[in-house]
Formats: structure tokens, sequence, C-alpha cells
């Protein structure tokens, strides 16, 4: 069944589609695609929901943004985006906050009325008090930059929830995806280019692998048909990296998420797509109401009926999905010897988050194939 395949990428989620695409429609060479899961687009996939016409993201919100002008071109030829720019509220201790932190975030939460300038000040002699002088963490790195208190009512707990950790083990990186603003600039992403596929991310991810060259197989663990994939296949690997070396230098860690359904007979429930909850004593992090993710879809967006999705973070154990890597100091060891062994095999290409133990965006892991995608074909033209 594997016998004549040259170019095998394994995975169906950003990373793998976009080099399948490159390789089709590029080279005009045949590739196949398998995925264990039984739909394609990996952990970006949004299908509508039969009964209310809602369209889900199934493995929480994704919001398509990019500063990219190069992937913002690419990823539009295989759909139209809406307008859509993404805002998040936080509720803590029940009350409702912008997020990322911003002038209105810190008016309601002080009860002040401060102007930009006095709001930066204000930030600062909050920070100053801390006392930090080396940032060696998440909280040390927050802490910095807004404060105890800031941070001990919007990241501590949502943080200590969603990692599992407490965020002085955590990579200060992981708070520099928030910014922090001083004026009343509520979107949660900076990028200029924005939006949600018009026609969902199934619809996009289908357009990118409909190509003649193109085979897709669902429903196929690479790990139970890898004896027999020929020795000279060259394989575009995007799943979990320790597993695709049997775990020889031992398990890295990731991040697991649960989503528990529910379909209320309401056409709006909590009025945003997204609303985070940043008590440690509230048990999931977030729930998403994905019918505010296409207001121009206006007969489902009006209806009375409305899906909403509590998410909980998990650690992972095998038979879940992974959905982040930690990438602390420990972890990052372990992934550059797997990241060596791959390097050593001239027929193995890892691509895309999971692979690279990175925690990548779409329109990064997108990036990513694209330049992966340039060296294959030099590669290929070269005999490799
Ligand atoms: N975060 C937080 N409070 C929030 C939102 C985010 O403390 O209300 C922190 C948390 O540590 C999280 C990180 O910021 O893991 C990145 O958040 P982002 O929304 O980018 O996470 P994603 O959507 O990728 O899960």
């Amino acid at each position: 069944m594997f016998e004549n395949v040259k170019l095998l990428v394994v995975g169906a989620g950003f990373s793998g589609s976009v080099i399948a695409e490159r390789i089709a429609n590029v080279l005009n060479e045949s590739v196949l695609v398998i995925d264990s899961k039984l739909h394609v687009g990996g952990n970006s996939y949004s299908e509508t929901d039969s009964a209310s016409g809602i369209e889900c993201h199934r493995y929480g919100s994704h919001i398509f943004h990019t500063s990219s002008e190069s992937v913002w071109n690419y990823i539009r030829r295989f759909t139209e985006f809406n307008s859509y720019q993404h805002k998040v509220l936080t509720t803590y201790q029940g009350h409702v906050y912008q997020m990322p932190i911003n002038l209105k975030t810190v008016n309601d939460y002080y009860g002040l009325n401060l102007k930009p300038w006095e709001a930066q000040e204000f930030i600062r002699k909050e920070a100053e008090m801390a006392g930090i002088s080396e940032v060696r963490n998440l909280e040390e790195k927050a802490i910095s930059l807004i404060g105890e208190k800031l941070y001990t009512a919007f990241i501590r707990g949502y943080t200590k929830k969603q990692w599992e950790r407490d965020p002085k083990e955590l990579p200060a990186e992981i708070i520099t995806r928030l910014p922090v603003r001083s004026n009343y600039n509520a979107n949660y992403f900076q990028d200029p280019y924005q939006g949600i596929p018009l026609d969902g991310y199934g619809a996009l991810f289908r357009n990118l692998l409909n190509h003649p060259k193109i085979e897709v197989r669902l429903g196929v663990n690479f790990f139970e048909i890898r004896d027999q994939i020929p020795s000279a296949c060259t394989v575009i690997y995007t799943g979990m990296v320790d597993q695709f070396f049997d775990y020889c230098h031992g398990p890295l860690d990731w991040r697991s998420l649960r989503f528990e359904w529910e379909t209320k007979d309401l056409s709006d429930w909590q009025g945003t797509a997204v609303m985070n909850y940043a008590d440690e004593e509230i048990p999931y992090t977030r729930i998403h109401e994905f019918k505010h993710y296409h207001p121009e879809r206006k007969a489902v967006f009006e209806s009375d009926k409305t899906v909403i999705c509590r998410e909980y973070s998990q650690t992972y154990t095998p038979g879940k999905e992974a959905y982040y890597p930690v990438n602390n100091a420990e972890n990052n060891r372990k992934y550059e010897k797997y990241q060596a062994m791959a390097k050593a095999m001239p027929h193995v290409i890892l691509a895309g988050r999971l692979a690279n133990y990175r925690y990548w965006d779409m329109d990064q892991a997108i990036n990513n194939s694209l330049c992966l995608f340039e060296q294959i074909k030099k590669d290929l033209e070269n005999g490799k």
C-alpha cells in the first residue's frame, strides 16, 4: 500500500498541508498525506455543527493573524477571510475586564481614570515596587511589566491552570505573547492581517489539499504503518518529535486540552467569542462561543441557538491530543537531542509545532513550511 510512495507527509494540519500543496503545485510531484484523525486540518479544524449551523473550532478558537505579507498572500489563495478582529475579555472575581491589559483594564481594576501617560507612570511605579532586577521566568517577567497586583489578578491564576506549574518554573517568553498597552486598544493581536476563513477551516484545508497529485488517507496512524514505508521515501513528519524517536531520550512534556460542549437555546450566551477566567478556583481557562466569529453569517448569528465550549487544560498522556510544548530548559535540552537525531536522517524532515517543539501560531507554522519546501525543492533538484 505504501511501496511506491516517494514523498510522505505525516499530518494534515497547516504544516503538512502547506508542504504537500507546494510539492504538488510547484514541483508537480506526487505526495501522500496521512493523518490519524478522520478529518484534515489538524487542530485548526472547524466544521459546521449540524444542529445549530454554527461553525465550531473543534480544538478551541483559532483566529488567523499574521504580520507576514507573504504568508497572508499565500493563504488567501485558498480562502477568503472575514473582517473579524479578536477581542478577549477576562473575568476576575466576578468582574469583567479587557485583555490584554490596556488602559481600560488598568482603570477598571484600580477604579481610576488615568490618561495614557499617567498609566505608564503608574504601571512603572507598580513594577518598580516589586524590585525585580533580573528576569529569570514568567512570573518575574510579568511582574516587571505590570507589577504584582495586576499579575496576581490576571496572569497568575490563569497561567497556573493553563500550565499546571508555578509561573516561576515557566519561560518568560510565554508571557511576551501578550502585549501591555497604555491606550484603549483592546485588540488581542497587533498584526495588520487578521480574520476567520469565510467558509471555515475545513474548507480552507480541502482547498489546500485539492490537487490530483495529492492523495490524502485519513484514519491512518503513522506508527502502525511506518515499517511499510520504503527506505528511500522522504518523510515530512509533523507529529510529536519524541514519539517519532520512540521516546529514546525520554518523553517531552506537553499540555493537552479538554473541551466541554454545550448548545444553548439562546441567541447569545456571553456576548463575545472568548471569555477568559482568571480565578484559579474556576477549573476552566476560557469559554468559547463560536457564532461570534462569523457575524456575516447573519441568519445563524441571529438564530436562537448558540454553541459554547469550556476549555480545560490538562497534562498530556499517551492517547490524548498534544497542543502546547512546555519549553523549559530541561525539555528544550531533550528536544535538541531529538533534533540532532533528525538532522542525521537525510530522509526525515521535521515540520510544524509538534515536531519542532515550538509554541508557534498558525502563520508561523505556515512560514516554517514554506521555508522547508524551498529546501526540499533544492534537494530534489540536486538529486538528493
Ligand atoms: N495568559 C494569562 N491570562 C490571560 C491570557 C493569557 O495569564 O487572560 C498567559 C498564559 O500564561 C498563557 C499565555 O499568556 O499561556 C499566552 O496566552 P495566549 O492567549 O497567547 O494563549 P493561547 O491562545 O495560545 O492558548
